[in-house]
């Protein structure tokens, strides 16, 4: 894919890539800025076609015509939590969807608690949406998402905007449904300890696909992961520092928990 088509010194910003995601799994796209992974997420779901080359969901050619099909059955979360609130009250806006696609009042009502329940804002119901923490807001998101139902939820760097804590409050959202559901998830994010949660990490770079393995595979790869503008995650970092000076810190017992 590339985005002036009729410009030809222009780089593809999506070139050659092809990947599967299997039902059920956690896949991470990572990447620094410019890699890519922004308009892989927009062709996972339809907001704009490759000029060659196919995106299929769940087999079947993503197209004008599949396109509201598969749209309904993929949540998106965003990565700025300000930009995706519609309604006046946390309940409002996780039953502003279900309401536009017609789910009648008492499957809305029922639904909108149970996703909120499942992503620990029931307290929050009556909340004015700008009162909530970043975290909070990330995660009634996520409650507006899977209030549809959907078989995949795909997180365009939905937590790079959050302080430590609201990062760690949407991870464990996410894998706490993953848990008691078979959601397929997709995350995107240049956070590599994001993608240390995900089954399998697929590693853009220039708009090509650079790597692809299970995170430890990934992992491994050390230096070559910082020269590819990519910040190691801090224990790993803080390793890797004291071994260029000779000191190895993590002995074999040492968890990474216990480390950091
Ligand atoms: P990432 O999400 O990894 O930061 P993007 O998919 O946003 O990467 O960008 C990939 C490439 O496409 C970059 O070179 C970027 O400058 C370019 N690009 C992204 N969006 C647009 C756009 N709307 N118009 C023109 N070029 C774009």
């Amino acid at each position: 894919f590339t985005y002036a088509e009729e410009d030809k010194s222009m780089r593809p910003a999506v070139n050659n890539v092809s990947y599967t995601v299997y039902e059920g799994e956690w896949v991470a796209i990572v990447g620094h800025n410019g890699s890519g992974k922004s308009t892989l997420a927009r062709l996972m779901n339809g907001l704009l076609f490759p000029q060659t080359g196919k995106v299929r969901v769940f087999g079947e050619p993503l197209d004008e015509q599949s396109l509201w099909d598969t749209r309904s059955q993929m949540g998106m979360v965003f990565q700025n939590p300000d930009n995706q609130f519609v309604g006046a009250t946390v309940q409002d806006d996780v039953a502003f969807a279900l309401e536009n696609n017609g789910v009648p009042f008492e499957e809305m009502v029922e639904r909108v608690k149970r996703s909120l329940l499942k992503v620990k804002m029931s307290d929050f119901m009556n909340s004015e949406p700008h009162h909530l923490s970043g975290g909070q807001k990330q995660r009634v998101a996520i409650a507006g998402a899977i209030a549809l139902q959907p078989k995949i939820l795909l997180l365009d760097e939905a937590t790079s905007m959050l302080d430590p804590q609201g990062r760690d409050e949407v991870l464990s959202t996410v894998q706490q449904l993953r848990a008691e559901t078979d959601l397929t998830v997709i995350s995107i994010t240049h956070d590599l300890e994001e993608a240390l949660l995900a089954d399998r990490v697929i590693m853009m770079n220039q708009g090509n696909k650079y790597a692809e393995g299970k995170p430890e595979e990934i992992f491994q790869r050390g230096q070559e992961l910082v020269d590819l503008g990519l910040d190691l995650p801090f224990a790993m970092n803080v390793s890797r520092l004291l071994k260029k000076q000779g000191v190895t810190l993590v002995a074999e017992h040492m968890s990474e928990e216990e480390l950091v």
